[in-house]
């Protein structure tokens, strides 16, 4: 060995050392800083002290300028190391304030794609710290991946929601709406497209390039400069690399990351060649349980509303925000599906719903929406850094006093007035009547609104016959009952999806909105594809696991009142669903029982009257099952509005002898015009 190598292998040598002290004083302090954070629990004191970290930051800074080293490079550094040291102990925090009784053993995260696809490079990041305990489900498509943790199959759902170059990502955003998840956890990952092939061959010479859409349409400058190449979709990046190894064919390439290509054993022929080199795609991590998130941590809240179809409840809902000093990170719109020209808003903004500033917010949204889910509160991905003034840092001013406090971030919100009781249904939370629109008519509003039809729909011919009579007497609302409630083990159980096809046809075919029961929870989501509006019949008034249901979905729903509830018991029933985030319940009175048994049940006015004084929202009146027997429908009907109903439901058949139930009480089409024209005068 010449002298030169010795003494460059003893150098390094050196090196080596001084390296793995770095490593073992970066651990040690690690150590520290978790200790720091144990003595702050005590009096949960905030984990972040920006005044502190500038002073330190300040000190390191100078210190590193005596002994030659830069200030950028320090700052660098110990930004770095600052981060880490923020993180662990938000950590720390978060762990103590969701601790259960038996931690999974394995921790099971689901993507879509196989792996090496950017959801499973952002889930590899993101669960770092479960080390050996991290599995992987490679799945199909977002929906799977949502069934699975759904299901219990994963513990956690990795979505994709946004890319900083195209956008959205329209499929999770509509499996948001839907799914039972919480978000618990936002990744911001750095996207690095690269160019993949078999082999290192000429750009010229490729004749195809695979990849996921989103991956294309962020490259689509660089696609552009491949001449005479065509580009295929595939269903993700990793799938796009292993294809193209197993053809093996020189002239095929994909778009992919770097880890991809190196799992695949390819060859990457370019690095960088996204549009924008800023190239961020955020996921969002589900779970079953929402996560508690101690106000210690700045936190981010997700949530989805439709606001009321009144004019300007945009900007009012936009205006509670505002007012309540929270900050919207970001608002998307998606169409509402089956609502035609309908958009559904998708809010982030800074928050707790731990909160009382962020309780506020959602109590007063409830006024301006008509519908309202919390996705989740989770821990906020961006770390504020502290970055002294070059004042501070200056050797010329060696004791300039640091500037002013700086903001304290993370200290509580000064606490919130004690709002009243939160009830929901009452005028006092909302003064204004509330109006439901459905397909352009107004429940609640002005106008008296009749809803008419059959008891059960039976047959093609007799809810088209009912749905013509309906629209031509100048009713507005088709109705007809489908999954019928059990009055008996041996009564019409309904036609089922069957007649809920047949509902909607006649709907569309003379232009009615459409009513009708749902009896199961499992049935709620599909119904409410189809229908409306949903109607919980008076024997499900307070079946909560269907409220349950209903409340979580953006359909109007007609709750019924129940033959021996009483008006506090049906209006807590309404609050239910209100309280789940569907805002938009219709009140239908169809008669009590009471000590009057020569009628079939006995129409409540009294409450009709009360509840128009003690609530916002729409009260109408079924007069047809509490009469028992058609001729006493029409008197009561027109009772309805003198005492404020602001609607009715009748029931009406073409040949009710025939019915498969309640004929009893069935108008006859002659009957029905005839009160058609009573009602109008
Ligand atoms: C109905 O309206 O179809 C019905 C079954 O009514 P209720 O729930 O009021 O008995
Ligand atoms: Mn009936």
């Amino acid at each position: 060995m010449s002298d030169q190598s010795r003494k460059i292998s003893s150098l390094r040598k050196r090196i080596n050392e001084i390296d793995a002290e770095l490593l073992r004083l970066l651990a040690e302090r690690r150590e520290v800083s978790l200790d720091v954070v144990r003595a702050k629990d005590v009096d949960e004191s905030p984990i972040r002290d920006f005044q502190r970290e500038e002073d330190l930051l300040v000190k390191r800074i100078r210190a590193g300028r005596e002994l030659g080293l830069d200030a950028h490079y320090v700052t660098r550094i110990f930004h770095e190391i600052i981060d880490d040291s923020v993180r662990l102990q938000q950590e720390h925090v978060l762990r103590d304030a969701n601790k259960q009784d038996a931690e999974p053993e394995l921790i099971r995260v689901a993507f879509q794609g196989i792996e090496g696809a950017y959801s499973h490079l952002a889930a590899k990041k993101f669960f770092s710290k479960f080390g050996d305990r991290l599995r992987f489900l490679g799945l199909q498509s977002f929906e799977e991946v949502v069934k699975a943790v759904e299901e219990g199959r994963a513990e956690f759902a990795m979505l994709p929601i946004e890319n900083t170059t195209s956008g959205g990502i329209n499929e999770v955003y509509d499996l948001l709406l839907h799914t039972r998840l919480s978000i618990v956890g936002e990744e911001k990952y750095h996207v690095q497209h690269c160019l993949v092939a078999a082999d290192d061959v000429p750009l010229a010479s490729l004749r195809e390039v695979y990849s996921h859409p989103q991956a294309v349409a962020q490259c689509s400058k660089f696609l552009a400069t491949l001449a005479g190449c065509k580009v295929e979709y595939f269903t993700d990046t990793a799938m796009s690399v292993s294809k193209i190894k197993e053809d093996g064919d020189p002239t095929q390439a994909a778009i992919a990351s770097e880890e991809a290509a190196k799992m695949f054993g390819l060859k990457v022929l370019r690095r960088e060649i996204a549009n924008q080199k800023e190239n961020y795609t955020r996921f969002l991590v589900a779970a079953r349980n929402p996560e508690v998130v101690p106000t210690r941590i700045p936190c981010k809240t997700s949530l989805v509303m439709a606001t009321s179809q009144e004019p300007g409840s945009l900007v009012k809902s936009l205006v509670v925000f505002e007012k309540n000093g929270i900050n919207l990170s970001k608002l998307e719109s998606r169409p509402i599906l089956g609502n035609p020209w309908e958009e559904m808003f998708y809010v982030d903004f800074e928050g707790n719903v731990a909160e009382d500033a962020v309780k506020r917010t959602l109590e007063e949204l409830t006024r301006t929406t008509r519908f309202i889910k919390v996705l989740g509160s989770y821990r906020s991905q961006d770390l504020p850094r502290t970055t002294p003034s070059p004042r501070a840092i200056s050797t010329e001013f060696p004791d300039a006093p640091a500037a002013g406090p700086a903001e304290d971030r993370s200290a509580p919100r000064p606490a919130a007035a004690e709002s009243e009781p939160f009830r929901l249904t009452g005028r006092a939370h909302k003064p204004d009547d509330t109006v439901i629109e459905v397909r352009g008519v107004k429940i609640g509003g002005p106008e008296f609104v009749v809803i008419a039809g059959p008891c059960a729909v039976e047959s093609r011919e007799q809810i088209m016959a009912c749905a013509r009579r309906v629209k031509e007497h100048g009713a507005q609302v088709l109705r007809g009952g489908c999954f019928r409630p059990p009055s008996s083990p041996y009564s019409f159980s309904g036609l089922g999806h069957q007649g809920l096809d047949l509902l909607v046809e006649a709907g569309a075919a003379y232009g009615l909105p459409v009513v009708t029961e749902v009896v199961a929870p499992e049935d709620v989501a599909e119904v409410a594809r189809k229908a409306d509006i949903l109607q919980i019949g008076q024997r499900n008034m307070q079946n909560f696991a269907l409220l349950r249901e209903v409340g979580r979905l953006h359909r109007p729903v007609l709750l019924k009142r129940g033959q021996m509830a009483s008006i506090d018991e049906w209006l807590e029933a309404a609050q239910y669903v209100l309280e789940q985030g569907n805002h938009q319940v219709i009140l239908c009175e169809r008669g009590i029982r009471t000590l009057e048994t020569s009628q079939r049940d006995t129409i409540d006015f009294n409450a009709i009257a009360a509840l128009r004084r003690r609530t916002h929202l729409p009260v109408l009146l079924d007069p047809s099952h509490a009469a028992g027997d058609r001729d006493l429908v029409p008197p009561l009907a027109l009772a309805a509005r003198p005492v404020g109903a602001q609607g009715v439901m009748l029931e009406i058949h073409p040949d009710p002898e025939r019915a498969v139930g309640d004929g009893r009480h069935a108008l006859r089409f002659a009957q029905f015009d005839e009160l058609m024209r009573a009602l109008r005068r």
